[in-house]
Order: C-alpha cells, then structure tokens, then sequence
C-alpha cells in the first residue's frame, strides 16, 4: 500500500473510531450502548453510621457525597439514568436497597463503602462482587461485619406497624438457590466480576488510589441483584492519611470522575 493510500485508510479508521467510540447527543452528552440506567448505593445511613474515620467522620458521611457526585457527573457527561437509594441520611436496610435497585430496573448496581481495619496501615481499593457459593451455604460468618451493623439497624429504622416488605410479599425474598437457579444470574455474574475489575483499575488509575483487589463474599446487597452489581470500598476510613483524604470534596470528586470514566469503559466492554 501507497503512502497516500496508507493516509487515506488511516483517516477513515480514525473518522469511523471517533465516531463509533463515543457517540454524542445533541447536548454533547455520551450516549451509553449497553447501560441505560445506573443505582448507586450509598452504604449506611440514619441509625447505620458505618465505620468511624480517623477524623471522627462517619463513612455513612462519605458515601453520600460521592454518590451525588457520581450521579453528578453522570448527568452531565451521558445520557444514562441515575438513581440513589438514599439521598439524606436515612436508614434503610440491606433487602430494601437490593429491592429499590431490581424496581428501578437499574442495568447495575454500585454499592458505595468505605474500608476500615486494625491494621493501621490497610489502604487502598478493594471491590466485591458476590460470591455464589458462600451465599449458598449462608455461613452467616461470611458476612461481613458491618453487614451484622446493617443487619442491626433494620429493625429500629422500621415505623411500627409498618414491615419492610411490601403487603402481600411477606414470604420474603427469593432464596439464594432460587436466584441462582435463574440463568440470568449466571449472565450477570459475569458482568458484576468484568465491573469490578473495571471499576478497580480506572480507579485506581485515576484516582492514585492504591489498589488492593477485586475480592468475593456473600454481601446481602449483592445477593438477589438481579442485575451486576458489585460493592466498592473507595478507601480506609482507619488509615491516617487516606481516613482524612476522604472526608476531603475535591478528593471524592475526584473518586467519582473514577467511577465514571470506568462506567464508560465497562459500557464498551462486549458480554461473552
Ligand atoms: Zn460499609
């Protein structure tokens, strides 16, 4: 091939890449191939604070703002639809946001938290997504700790003479074997663990957060998603330096120009 014929090919595959990679409405905003509506979850709240930071700042303090901030940016930069199972400082219990997000019909679900550890010099990114078979078995010692502290706080935070559940579905959730046996399940396993990786790396590579990994457990929230749907763990609320970053604005703006940038990344990944 000719120089100029080389030339030539370069700038239609250029052309058709700008074109295709990110296609713009009339506002400029990115128009999303895959996800059409995002659920963020802000972990905690109301009765829930979460895990202290070293400031004395609660996580459920922290979660918030970087939920807002990410649907923020959404809104700006796609035309997806954002919703948030809490905008205030309420409680609400592990069922009811899992519930919130399948009403929703959200295309993924992000449950926001922070870490927190004994070890003073625990830091960085973890993201979860669920585990099949620890959730099968229900080894309740699985669950993490601050799932027994939202587990907790479901009771006071339900008025009474009022049940969590809608009348008529007392019977409760779907099991875990239920869900399981759905083969949709298997389709979003597969996506919630390719938007973990996702999630973690353009973080991480954002953000300079350092990066731990992407990790497995039986979190409630994750259990009858029907939809992917991971747990991020932006930082350790216990470590000197990051427990202070993230009580910082510009820091979670920061978090959440990550979670963005890694939204779009993941619209373009292809499901097997
Ligand atoms: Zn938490």
């Amino acid at each position: 091939m000719n120089i100029v014929s080389q030339r030539a090919t370069a700038s239609i595959a250029l052309f058709l890449f700008s074109v295709l990679a990110t296609p713009c409405d009339a506002l400029g905003k990115t128009k999303l191939k895959q996800i059409r509506h995002i659920v963020l979850d802000p972990g905690h709240g109301g009765t829930n604070p979460g895990a202290p930071s070293v400031t004395g700042v609660y996580e459920k303090h922290i979660t918030l703002p970087i939920a807002l901030e990410i649907e923020k940016q959404l809104r700006e930069a796609t035309d997806v639809n954002v919703t948030l199972t809490r905008r205030g400082d309420t409680s609400i219990g592990l069922r009811e946001r899992t519930r919130l997000a399948n009403d929703a019909g959200g295309d993924l679900l992000i449950s926001i938290h922070c870490n927190s550890s004994e070890n003073p010099d625990a830091n960085g990114l973890e993201v979860y997504f669920l585990d099949p078979e620890a959730a099968v078995t229900e080894f309740e010692s699985l669950v993490e700790r601050e799932e027994q502290g939202e587990a907790d706080a479901q009771s006071p935070e339900t008025p009474a003479g009022e049940t969590a559940t809608t009348p008529g579905e007392e019977k409760g959730p779907l099991s875990i074997d239920q869900v399981l046996l759905d083969a949709s399940f298997y389709k979003s396993h597969e996506r919630s663990e390719v938007l973990a990786g996702t999630l973690l790396d353009t973080i991480h590579k954002v953000a300079k957060i350092p990066r731990r990994k992407v990790r497995q457990a039986a979190f409630a929230v994750l259990k009858e998603a029907r939809m992917p749907a991971v747990v991020l763990e932006v930082g350790y609320l216990s470590h000197a330096v990051e427990g202070k970053k993230l009580i910082d604005p510009n820091y979670q703006e920061i978090i959440a120009r990550g979670v963005v940038k890694a939204l779009l990344a993941f619209d373009k990944t292809v499901p097997r």
